[in-house]
């Protein structure tokens, strides 16, 4: 029980531990396949992001080169130096519908002419409210660029329409110097719309950091990321987001990540992952952002599902296993009933040994016991056979001895009766070795014939009528059947119905008076003939024995025990039975059963 009790624990505790192993591994699994789905998915996005900035990119690019050289021919233009070298009137107004001519053709926001002293001599938009025409933009670095370096370009908002734009400009030289500059100005905000029609959370910031450009409305003039102070100052004093309060807003990311993705997060607003790239010489930072809640989506997706299939391998392996277990304890449960089936087998071989030896000790015992009773028989027929003979043999010594004397006397009468006596005795004699040789000669077969059942009764009752009568017994024969013919020897078959009278006459004068009733019958294709006596009946205890040769409840002297054993032999040799009943009214029943013959069969019908 002890052992049994400590392998139940160990099969919980191993089960405990399998549980504990098999989770760490699914969540291991899942973890991991988490990780690598993640990372891909960056990847992923990184890529796309990069692919669209490097579009972008173009983009931009080739709408600020669209302009590029426009300022540098406006400079060429004789026009355009006449205006400069000397501001009439006509002049003005020459040059005014010029510009605004290669505006509308260029299709650029503006452009204009600037003096030596940031004054707007001329401007395509000369005719409109919005006219640059007498403004000075000496403060904006697009003029001060171009008159220290050539050329210079700005983005900034407008500071007389509010309208952003990109300014280039260029320096008009004359032949004693500076003469003016030429500026265009570019509307890039088709760019936004393209961006914000494509969904795209694009977006171009300064040098500084603002964003001056972007498909999402409201990161328009809100810091990138956070602005240094000496940036802050120059865009005051440069007024390059006039009427804008951008500094007043939160920068959209803390820093530009080095790796190359930033990640962004906004209250309220869905994470995002943001790549940026420079571009030069400008220093503008062209940037794109993607949601990453779809890469984190399909991470944990792809995690579930690694998960899942770990979890039912691992089902699928435990029931597996558990199968497995399952056949082996069968196998070994069939073994151990094989086991016990064939030492049930042998346990049961070495049974019927032993009863076959027993059944073999009780045949001999048997042997021997058949082989004491036929000593024994033999010794009471002996003693039987002595008796019989011994006594009248001695009755005839004397008889002969007393014939003698009488005949010596010459008593010649009583001689002679003493004669008779002797005579009788060896009748005696002879009638005992007579049934005694019919013993020895039952084998031989007599020769058979139809004999007439109820004629062999009356002569058997005739031949014991006298002792019948002698010992006050009565008899009688109830014939119903009286030409019922069996094939037997007639003698025999007589023989059959003394010894059976006579032993129905012993028992019922062992009574006192009394009747025997015989009665020969039909019964189907046999005759029975009944034997009814008055006597005591036939206890159970012999019945089975009384048939038996030698057999006898008698006294010595008086009964062989071979009446019913030679009567028995002889019916069977006729194919009869010898069978005893009780009688009614006490008593015991002699039954001789014998097939009926043909011809009396035949004579049975015909009645
Ligand atoms: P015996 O008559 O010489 O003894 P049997 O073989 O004729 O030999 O009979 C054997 C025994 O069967 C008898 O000793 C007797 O005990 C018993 N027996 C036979 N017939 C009857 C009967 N009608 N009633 C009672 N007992 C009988």
């Amino acid at each position: 029980m002890q052992l049994r009790g400590g392998s139940v624990a160990l099969r919980a505790r191993s089960r405990w531990y399998f549980g504990i192993a098999a989770t760490a591994l699914v969540c291991g699994l899942a973890a991991m396949a988490y990780s690598l789905a993640h990372d891909a998915g960056i990847d992923r996005l990184a890529g796309q992001l990069r692919d669209r900035l490097t579009l972008s990119q173009h983009a931009v690019e080739s709408e600020i080169e669209r302009f590029a050289y426009l300022p540098q021919v406006l400079g060429e233009d004789e026009r355009v130096l006449g205006l400069l070298a000397d501001a009439s009137d006509a002049r003005v107004h020459e040059v005014n519908a010029y510009l605004a001519n290669v505006a509308r053709h260029a299709q650029a926001d503006a452009v204009y002419l600037i003096d030596p002293n940031g004054l707007t001599l001329a401007a395509s938009n000369w005719n409109l409210p919005s006219s640059f025409v007498g403004h000075n933009y000496g403060f904006r670095p697009y003029f001060t660029d171009a008159v220290e370096h050539g050329r210079g370009d700005y983005y900034a908002v407008g500071v007389t329409t509010g309208v952003p734009g990109y300014f280039l400009s260029s320096r008009i030289e004359g032949p004693d110097g500076l003469l003016g500059v030429a500026v265009v100005k570019v509307d890039m905000s088709p760019l936004e719309r393209v961006w914000a029609e494509a969904g795209e959370m694009t977006g171009l910031a300064d040098g500084a950091g603002i964003v001056f450009l972007s498909g999402v409305p409201n990161w328009r003039y809100r810091p990138l990321f956070a602005l240094r102070d000496v940036d802050r100052d120059r865009i005051e004093t440069e007024r390059r987001y006039d009427g804008n309060d951008v500094f007043g807003r939160l920068p959209l990311v803390n820093a530009l990540d080095a790796s190359g993705l930033t990640h962004m997060t906004e209250e309220g607003a869905p994470p995002l992952a943001m790549s940026a790239m420079l571009i030069d010489p400008k220093g503008w930072r062209l940037f794109s952002a993607m949601q990453s809640a779809p890469v984190r989506d399909e991470a944990r997706l792809v995690a579930g599902v690694v998960g899942l299939l770990t979890l039912v391998c691992l089902l699928l392996g435990l029931y597996g296993y558990q199968r497995r277990q399952l056949t082996r304890w069968k196998l070994e449960q069939n073994g151990v009933l094989e086991r016990r089936v064939s030492e049930r087998t042998s346990a049961l071989a070495r049974e019927v040994e032993e009863r076959k030896r027993t059944e073999e000790e009780l045949r001999q015992t048997q042997d021997s016991l058949i082989h004491a009773a036929k000593l024994a028989a033999l010794g009471r027929m002996s003693a039987a056979i002595v008796h019989e003979v011994s006594q009248p043999l001695s009755a005839l010594d004397n008889t002969l001895a007393a014939a003698g004397l009488h005949a010596r006397n010459h008593a010649h009468d009583k001689s002679i009766a003493s004669i008779k006596v002797g005579r009788d005795l060896l009748k005696r004699m002879q009638r005992t070795i007579k049934s005694l040789r019919t013993f020895s000669s039952r084998a031989k077969a007599l020769p058979s014939e139809p004999v007439v059942i109820g004629q062999s009764v009356v002569e058997a009752l005739e031949i014991v009528m006298s002792q019948a009568r002698e010992r006050k017994v009565f008899l009688s024969f109830d014939n119903k059947a009286p030409s019922a013919l069996a094939s037997v020897n007639a003698v025999r078959i007589e023989q059959v119905f003394i010894n059976l009278l006579l032993n129905a006459i012993d028992a019922t004068a062992s009574m006192g008076n009394g009747q025997i009733t015989v009665q020969l019958r039909q019964a189907g294709s046999r005759a029975l003939v009944e034997f009814h006596d008055a006597g005591p009946g036939i206890p159970d205890e012999i019945a089975d024995q009384m048939t038996e040769p030698f057999f006898t409840t008698k006294a010595t002297g008086e009964g062989l025990g071979l009446g019913l054993s030679i009567s028995r032999a002889i019916l069977e040799d006729y194919d009869g039975a010898l069978s005893f009943s009780p009688a009614p009214g006490g008593g015991a029943c002699a039954i001789v059963s014998l097939p009926l013959a043909q011809h009396s069969a035949r004579l049975v019908l015909a009645e």
